[in-house]
Formats: structure tokens, C-alpha cells, sequence
């Protein structure tokens, strides 16, 4: 091996250039501006100039044997590594451009020449590597690597690299920093009704307002679609960083002009302090987002400041996630079904059926808790699959009995989307041999809204089937009535939240006596949720409603509860 600190002059010895030359080669060397590495044939590096260790801050000694940092860098994969030897050894030389990282962390950018020399038996004996610094200029590809076309912000690679430069930077000073995460509230939902032009304007001028909330110190990144990051470097405070969260959250709430329309997109930040939140880029990168998400949860416009029980609030959500993947494997899912009845008569005249999940551990997991991981992580395809299969196999021997019976479904959001959604119900339906005005399907009146054309195309589709439709919840949602009158729908859910509090409350009683009415003008069925009390269900019936569902006649049961139930009240 050759020894560390070997100058081009040896090098150029030994391919056999006279002494003269060698001492020529050996001020070149020294004194370039440029880089000068050369490696054996192997490309193992046996030397380099002290521009190449300025450039680069390697250690020479520790550096020499082993690959130059240039020849392996990681922003280059193998392939383009392959691809450059290959044309070294194919042409004898290559040029180009590499990025790669100084010992301090930083990136650079360099432009490269590299060329093999030969012995005169045709064989390599070095390679020749030199390169000039080029970060300065910053090329096409380059700026394309790292920012982001639309708002001419540093993008997620830069972040990562920041964040660590600047820990690095806070750890050596004893200082403070703050890393904050944003995500535009709602951004998706702009984007999907005013356009991608929108929600690029939408875009462009959050970065803008964002600018001006921080220091010029202070850098503001495209961390994502609709996620920014910001680095606040030494502050003398965390709650310097929530003053800048409060700015932001202001600024960025004033409506926004686009196509003649005010838009109000809002953001919800997390916030993670160093050193207190994490001790690494990935810590601070986890912890913001836990505290986002928990912002998220919180409401629009919302800020929070990272919290370690948010951690064990997103491991308690992972495990819950993993054990949710085995749970149809495990047979831990099964149906309860809750009756519904007919308010002049009191006879049960169907069922919803109302997923539970027997946790081995946690027990009855009720569905709010884990339908929403299971839409999150597309588990509520198969999982409502199940559902379906298994209430219109279930419901099937009720139906038999001779008095007729409807059991109702509930269909996700993921699930209404889903291309193949009417042939997995009518298979459903032949292979339990259910007559398909038998079954309802009750979709939310907030996911009915939110594309409404969408929504009537597949509830045709659905409706071909022959099956019944329900909207359920509502009164939560924004519904327009001249949608709800071309959705084919039988059924009007009247949401828990209106019958609490009648009859005392006069609002609430005008609000569900309005609703009737508006449903019987549509010919639509109604069923009251929730009902609870006597007098719920005498206002219910002078305001002619007709069917109820409530913990008053019983709440959800298992299926040999409810068996005995409708054995009585069919
Ligand atoms: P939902 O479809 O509106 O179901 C009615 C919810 O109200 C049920 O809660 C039921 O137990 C509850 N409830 C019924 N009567 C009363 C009452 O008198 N008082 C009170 N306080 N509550 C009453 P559950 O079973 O916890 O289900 C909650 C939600 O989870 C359902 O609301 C539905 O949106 C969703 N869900 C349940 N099963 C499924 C399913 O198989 N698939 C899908 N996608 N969602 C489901
Ligand atoms: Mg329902
Ligand atoms: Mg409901």
C-alpha cells in the first residue's frame, strides 16, 4: 500500500517521466486550484492534492486505500457509478457532474474529469481524477434535485440535510432550535373543487406569507405536497417558536383571491425543540409530526408544541394498526346488529349491522376507534367486504322466517370509491341468495357531498342492483337539496345529535319536524338514530316518522341476542 501524502511526483516517476518533469508535476500538484486525486486501477485512492482535501475536508490518511468520497457518493446510485466506469474503461475517460458531501456535512457540487492512464503494454496503471468546486453555480439538475419548481423553495433532501447541519450547529453552541412542520388544512380539498391551478396559486402564496413570518436566518422549505417545514436557528426560547407559529397561523388565515373566489386555507403546525424534543434530525422530524397530527386533531388553524404523550398515543395507534391487520385472519371481527323498529306498531323491521372488534388484549374495541385506522390504511376495503358478506349471510336466515326484514350496511368513504364495489355487492347478495331490495346501504351525508357527481354515478350503479340506500348522519354534513333530489336514496338517517334533546329543545324539535317533512316531499323513508326516551318517540310519531334505532328498544347485540329479539318482534 502506498503511503499517505505520496505526491503527484512519485506517481509520475513511476509511469516513468524524468526527474524534470516529476518536480514540475509536483508544484502542479500542490499549487492547483483544482482537485487532483489519483487512484490504482481498482480506484482505490493512493493520493490527493491539498485542493481536493480542501474541497472535500477528508482525511487524507484515513482516506487513502479506500474509494475517493467522489467515486461513492450517496446521491448517486450504483447504476450511475456502473455507467461511469464503464465509459472510463470503455473510453479512457469520463466528465460530469457529481454531488457529493463535504466532511462538515454540507453538500457540494462539483464537476468531474476523470481519465485512466495506461503502461505501454496497453494495461491501467492509475486513474487521474480533478475537480473544481462548483456549488456556487448552481446547475438545472441540481436546483431541480433539491427545490421545488413551484415555490422556488429548498425541498425535503435540503431539510434533511439543514436540519442536521444546523443540530450539529445548536449541539457545538449549546443553543436552542426550533424545527417546525406545517400542513395546509383542507388543501386536498381545494385542490379537487377549484383545480390544480388553485391549489398551486394556494401553494405559492403560503410559501410567500410564510417568508416573510420568519428571520432572514431562518429557512422556510417544501417539505411535501401540502407540507412545509421551517428551521428556527437559535432561539432564546420555545416559546419564541410559538410566537412564530401564532404569526404564521394569522398571516395565513387572511383569505386568498383566486378566480374571483376568497378561499381560506388554514395551517396546523407541530413543533419540536432542540434539544429537548430529539436529539437527531430523525427524532426532530418524528416529533413534529406527532405534534402536527395532534395539531390536526385539534381543529383548524392550530398549533402544538411536541409532547412525549403524543408518542405513546401514536405507538398505542401502530399497535392497534399492526393487531388490526390479523384481526380478519383471527376471526376478532363480528357483526352486532342493532333493530330497527317501527314506531306506529313497535315491530322490528330490519337491523344495521355495526362492525365491533374483539381485541384478545384491549377487549371490545368500539368502531370509532379503529374504522379510522382501518380507513387510513386501506384495511377498510376487506375489512367492509366482510361486513357485508357476512350481515347478508347473517340477515339471510332472519329473512327466512317470513316477515320481511332489512339489514342495513355501512359503506366507507375508501369503500365508495372502490371500482369493483357493485360486483363484491352483488356477489354478496347471490351468495347469501338475498332478494336485493333486502339489503340497505347507508352511506354518510358528508362522503355523499363531498363529489356528488361522483356520488350519483356509482349510487346508479348501485341502484341497478336493485339494492335500498340510505343516507345516514344526516343533518352533519352541507347536503344540497337539488342533489339529495337526484340521488337515488330511500332512506333519510335523521343523526343522533337532533334527537337528543327533544322535545325540550325547541330548535332541535323544529329542525327534525323540518327534516321529516323535507324527507316525505322526496318520498323517502325516515329513521330517527339515538332515540333514547318515551317522549323522543311520541314527538317522533305526531311529526310522522317512521322507523327509530336507540338504545330505548336496545342497542347493538350479537346475533344470538338478536335473534331472540326478532323471534318476538317480527
Ligand atoms: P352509525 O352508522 O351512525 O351507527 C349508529 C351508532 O350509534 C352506533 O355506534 C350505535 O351503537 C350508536 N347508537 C345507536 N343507538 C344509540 C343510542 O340510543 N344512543 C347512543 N348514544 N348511541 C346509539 P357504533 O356501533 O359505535 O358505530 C359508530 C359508527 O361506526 C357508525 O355510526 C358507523 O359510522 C361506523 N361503523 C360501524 N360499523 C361499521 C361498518 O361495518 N363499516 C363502516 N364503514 N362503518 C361502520
Ligand atoms: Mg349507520
Ligand atoms: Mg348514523
Amino acid at each position: 500500500m502506498d503511503s499517505p501524502g505520496k505526491t503527484l511526483a512519485s506517481a509520475a516517476a513511476r509511469s516513468g517521466a524524468n526527474p524534470a518533469e516529476s518536480a514540475f508535476f509536483d508544484v502542479f500538484f500542490n499549487n492547483s486550484t483544482e482537485a487532483i486525486f489519483i487512484t490504482d486501477p481498482k480506484g482505490r485512492l493512493i493520493t490527493a492534492n491539498p485542493s481536493f482535501i480542501g474541497i472535500t475536508g477528508v482525511d487524507l490518511s484515513a482516506a487513502v486505500g479506500l474509494a475517493p468520497p467522489i467515486l461513492a457518493s450517496e446521491f448517486h446510485d450504483r447504476e450511475f457509478y456502473i455507467a461511469l466506469w464503464r465509459t472510463l474503461k470503455r473510453k479512457g475517460g469520463w466528465k460530469g457532474e457529481i454531488l457529493q458531501r463535504r466532511a462538515s456535512g454540507e453538500i457540494c457540487r462539483e464537476w468531474l474529469s476523470i481519465s485512466s492512464h495506461k503502461n505501454s503494454g496497453g494495461e491501467v496503471t492509475h486513474y487521474v481524477g480533478t475537480f473544481t468546486d462548483a456549488s456556487n453555480q448552481m446547475s438545472q439538475s441540481f436546483s431541480k434535485h433539491y427545490y421545488d419548481s413551484l415555490t422556488k423553495l429548498p425541498n425535503r433532501l435540503l431539510l434533511q440535510d439543514r436540519l442536521e447541519f444546523m443540530i450539529n450547529h445548536a449541539r457545538r453552541n449549546n443553543e436552542l432550535m426550533a424545527l417546525l412542520l406545517l400542513d395546509v388544512d383542507r388543501f386536498k380539498m381545494i385542490n379537487d373543487t377549484f383545480g390544480y391551478e388553485a391549489g398551486d396559486a394556494l401553494l405559492q402564496t403560503t410559501a410567500d406569507r410564510l417568508l416573510t413570518c420568519v428571520r432572514d436566518v431562518d429557512v422556510v422549505f417544501r417539505s411535501g405536497d401540502d407540507e412545509f417545514a421551517i428551521i428556527l436557528e437559535e432561539i432564546a426560547h420555545p416559546e419564541d417558536a410559538a410566537k412564530v407559529a401564532r404569526r404564521i397561523l394569522k398571516t395565513c388565515s387572511e383569505p386568498l383571491q383566486i378566480d374571483n373566489c376568497e378561499i381560506y386555507a388554514t395551517i396546523c403546525i407541530g413543533i419540536s425543540i432542540f434539544p429537548t424534543d430529539g436529539d437527531g434530525k430523525v427524532q426532530m422530524l418524528q416529533n413534529a409530526e406527532a405534534a402536527m397530527h395532534r395539531a390536526r386533531e385539534m381543529g383548524l388553524n392550530c398549533f402544538e408544541h411536541y409532547k412525549p404523550s403524543m408518542n405513546a398515543r401514536a405507538l398505542e395507534r401502530l399497535t392497534l394498526e399492526s393487531d388490526l391487520r390479523n384481526a380478519l385472519g383471527r376471526c376478532e371481527l363480528c357483526a352486532f346488529y342493532q333493530p330497527q323498529v317501527e314506531i306506529k306498531t313497535g315491530r322490528v323491521t330490519g337491523a344495521e349491522a355495526l362492525l365491533r372488534w374483539k381485541h384478545p388484549e384491549l377487549g371490545m374495541i368500539p368502531p370509532t376507534q379503529f374504522i379510522p385506522i382501518a380507513e387510513d390504511t386501506g384495511l377498510i376495503l376487506s375489512i367492509g367486504e366482510w361486513v357485508l358478506r357476512t350481515a347478508c349471510f347473517e340477515a339471510r336466515k332472519w329473512q327466512k322466517g317470513g316477515a320481511p326484514f332489512v339489514v342495513s350496511v355501512n359503506l366507507s368513504a375508501n369503500q365508495f370509491q372502490q371500482e369493483n364495489l357493485v360486483s363484491i355487492v352483488e356477489s354478496s347478495l347471490s351468495n347469501a341468495g338475498m332478494p336485493p331490495e333486502l339489503l340497505e346501504l347507508e352511506i354518510t351525508e358528508s362522503m355523499s357531498m363531498k363529489s356528488p357527481e361522483e356520488t350519483l354515478k356509482m349510487l346508479r350503479n348501485l341502484k341497478e342492483l336493485g339494492v335500498r340506500i340510505a343516507i345516514d348522519d344526516f343533518g352533519t354534513g352541507y347536503s344540497s337539496l337539488s342533489y339529495l333530489k337526484r340521488f337515488p336514496i330511500d332512506t333519510l338517517k335523521i343523526d343522533r345529535s337532533f334527537l337528543m334533546d327533544i322535545p325540550d329543545s325547541t330548535r332541535d324539535s323544529e329542525i327534525v319536524k323540518a327534516i321529516i317533512a323535507m324527507a316525505h316531499s322526496l318520498n323517502l323513508t325516515v329513521i330517527a338514530e339515538g332515540v333514547e326516551m318515551e317522549p323522543q318517540v311520541q314527538y317522533l310519531l305526531q311529526n310522522g316518522c317512521e322507523k327509530m334505532q336507540g338504545y330505548l328498544f336496545s342497542p347493538p347485540v350479537p346475533v344470538p341476542e338478536f335473534e331472540k329479539i326478532w323471534s318476538i318482534y317480527k
